[in-house]
């Protein structure tokens, strides 16, 4: 997958992508981030990116042109640089993006609420574009004419869009087939099967007096998959009911749900 963000601040996200799971990712060509600074792309000796708002209060907002231009040139650049991968050959860059239309996302307090659904959705493309913000926002004209879908991480106001672009970035990365371990591990995780996931024990087996529960182990496989799928259950019913109304469940799972509403 290719990720480009759009930003003012591209250094903050270097640390972030240039370790564990991400940088991996990265290394096998699984995940390309192109960062651009929306600055380069400003005309003028000065540079200008943003400027006061028309009608008067406070704050500045992000002019139009440099990142209608920013996007422009990345897409541009993209669709060139995807012609020169297939000439190098040996290139470790990820698999070409076959649609020339990647979204552009805004990342906007005012977007869709981000969640697992949304970033399995993500995961299921093959180049992203995210634009982050910064100061009182982006002039409309980028909202109604350039970007295609505006996501939010939740309903807080953050400084800027960078974080919420690493948060997109992070949940979707891991989503992609072999980015983690192990194929599965991200299946099991909270909200991917619409129930949060129960607890994990590792060594030592007592820690403090505190030890780790009989059937984990007792190396029988069918019993710690039934003692999993329960602390899930239970984990969502004591903390994200309502989770539970839209999660797939099975008889079996509705009759231990019954046994803890009676418990109650
Ligand atoms: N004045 C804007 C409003 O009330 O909607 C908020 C601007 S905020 C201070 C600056 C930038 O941070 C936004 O343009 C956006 O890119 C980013 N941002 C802030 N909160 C966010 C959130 N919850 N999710 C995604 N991006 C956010």
């Amino acid at each position: 997958m290719r990720i480009d963000i759009l930003t003012l601040f591209p250094e903050m996200f270097s640390s972030y992508l240039a370790a564990s799971i991400l940088q991996r990712a990265q290394e096998v060509g699984l995940l390309a981030v192109h960062l651009h600074n929306i600055r380069d792309y400003a005309a003028g000796k000065h540079r200008v990116t943003d400027e006061p708002p028309y009608g008067g209060g406070g704050g500045m907002v992000l002019k139009p042109e440099p990142i209608f231009a920013a996007v422009e040139a990345v897409l541009e650049r993209g669709r060139q640089g995807d012609r020169e991968t297939r000439r190098q050959g040996d290139s470790p860059s990820p698999p070409l993006p076959l649609s020339p239309s990647p979204p552009l996302i805004l990342l906007t307090p005012q977007g869709r609420l981000f969640n697992q659904r949304v970033a399995q959705e993500l995961a299921g493309r093959e180049w992203l574009v995210l634009i982050c913000g910064r100061y009182e926002g982006l002039d409309e004209r980028v909202r109604q004419h350039l970007v295609t879908d505006e996501i939010s991480i939740g309903d807080y106001v953050l400084t800027g869009g960078e974080l919420a672009a690493m948060v997109v970035v992070d949940a979707v990365a891991r989503l992609i087939p072999g980015v983690l371990g192990a194929a599965d591990a991200a299946q099991e995780d909270s909200h991917a099967t619409g129930l949060l996931e129960g607890p994990h024990y590792t060594r030592p087996e007592s820690f403090r007096g505190w030890t780790v529960p009989e059937v984990l182990r007792s190396g029988h496989a069918a019993n710690i998959a039934r003692w999993r799928r329960e602390q899930a259950l239970r984990r969502t019913w004591q903390r994200r009911p309502e989770l539970l109304l839209a999660a797939a469940l099975t008889e079996e799972d509705r009759q231990f749900l019954a046994i803890l509403a009676e418990g109650m």
